[in-house]
């Protein structure tokens, strides 16, 4: 490493809606547990966009100044004393929460519904956005062959999409439809197939999503064309979805899972919107007997995901649409946020 490799940049979020580049502590080894990583890529989340545009993360504001990101990778620079699953130079991407691993939800193997968390990027923690992070070495995945740690900063929203079908109980021959065609509709769509489903439907207003949805395998119906219950309806001739997964968080959206879920199906709910309280027709609900679950985060998935993606069970091509530089990161957020239709997953390189 030269002097300029071992300076550590970071990505500030000192305002609303505003970013500073600049010189950030070096993280240093303290848990003999500990990797340092120097990160290459580090994705936009849809929770980052609005931490950017109104500085606040659910119910918490951001503490500016704030470095945030939480889907990162990058490649291992040093170890501590006690790491034996991971060697300097491996390329790794980094499961950004990491559980107290005593509390019930725990150790009952829950451990994404611990609420001691501490999550990388999640305000008051310090996040990815900067060339170097300490991270446990347990929670850094290695990326097999050639896998890219471009590749890498995909696996937690595709870590999300994974977990969406397997809550779903999305099994093979399976009509699966995914409402919503954004970053984890899409990892939702490529787990569901890998899972086995056979006839998957999408829908989604934005003609460049549902082009990457009928690339990754799926049949799509486009809002601003059709009515999305009359065509669920006629492809899957009248039977409706054995799962139905909600991943817009528009509250229509999750209104109209009821009438493309079969009767006996699930739904499964991971789009979470601005509306803390929606309308849902419980008639219908309550007729069909249907089963609604949902989905926060991940659980023992990232594993899974890079063993998929490595069989090539995994269709992701086109999910990552952007990349830029990390001194354009104010400009890249801008962009991400106001060309939604085309922009994807978004992505920083460092
Ligand atoms: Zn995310
Ligand atoms: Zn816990």
């Amino acid at each position: 490493m030269t002097d300029i490799d071992n300076l550590n940049i970071g990505a500030y979020l000192v305002d609303k809606q505003k970013y500073e580049v600049r010189e950030a502590p070096m993280p240093v080894i303290k848990n003999p547990d500990d990797v340092l990583i120097r990160i290459d890529y580090v994705g936009i989340c849809g929770a980052d966009q609005d931490m950017f545009l109104t500085g606040r993360f659910g119910i918490f504001d951001v503490d500016f100044p704030k470095i945030i990101g939480h889907e990162a990778a990058g490649t291992v620079v040093a170890i501590g004393p006690a790491v034996k699953n991971i060697k300097v130079g491996d390329k790794v991407a980094l499961e950004p929460g990491v559980p107290c691993g005593k509390c019930e939800q725990c150790i009952t193997g829950h451990y994404n519904l611990c609420a001691e968390v501490v999550f990388k990027g999640a305000p008051p923690v310090t996040g990815c956005n900067q060339r170097f992070v300490v991270h446990p070495a347990a929670w850094c995945f290695p990326l097999p062959g050639d896998m890219t740690t471009r590749l890498g900063s995909l696996m937690e929203p595709l870590a999300v999409g994974m977990h969406a079908a397997n809550q779903g109980g999305v099994r093979l021959g399976d009509t699966v439809v995914i409402n919503g065609a954004g970053t984890i509709g899409l990892c939702a769509l490529a787990a569901c197939r890998a899972k086995g489903a056979t006839s998957l439907i999408v829908i989604d207003k934005s003609p460049v999503r549902l082009m990457k949805a009928e690339a990754i395998g799926a049949a799509t119906i486009n809002l601003n064309e059709s009515d999305p219950i009359k065509k669920v309806a006629e492809i899957t001739k009248g039977r409706g979805a054995d799962v139905v997964i909600e991943a817009s968080g528009n509250a229509i959206g999750f209104l109209n899972t009821a009438y493309y879920v079969r009767t006996g199906g699930c739904i499964c709910c991971v789009g979470l919107g601005p509306k803390p309280i929606i309308e849902v027709d419980y008639q219908t609900l309550i007729y069909k007997e249907v089963t609604i679950k949902t989905v926060n985060r991940y659980c023992h998935d990232f594993p899974l995901c890079i063993s998929a993606l490595e069989a090539d069970l995994l269709n992701t091509e086109g999910i990552i649409t952007h990349e830029f530089p990390l001194e354009k990161i104010q400009e890249a957020y801008e962009f991400a946020i106001n060309n939604k239709d085309i922009a994807i997953k978004t992505i920083i390189s460092f």
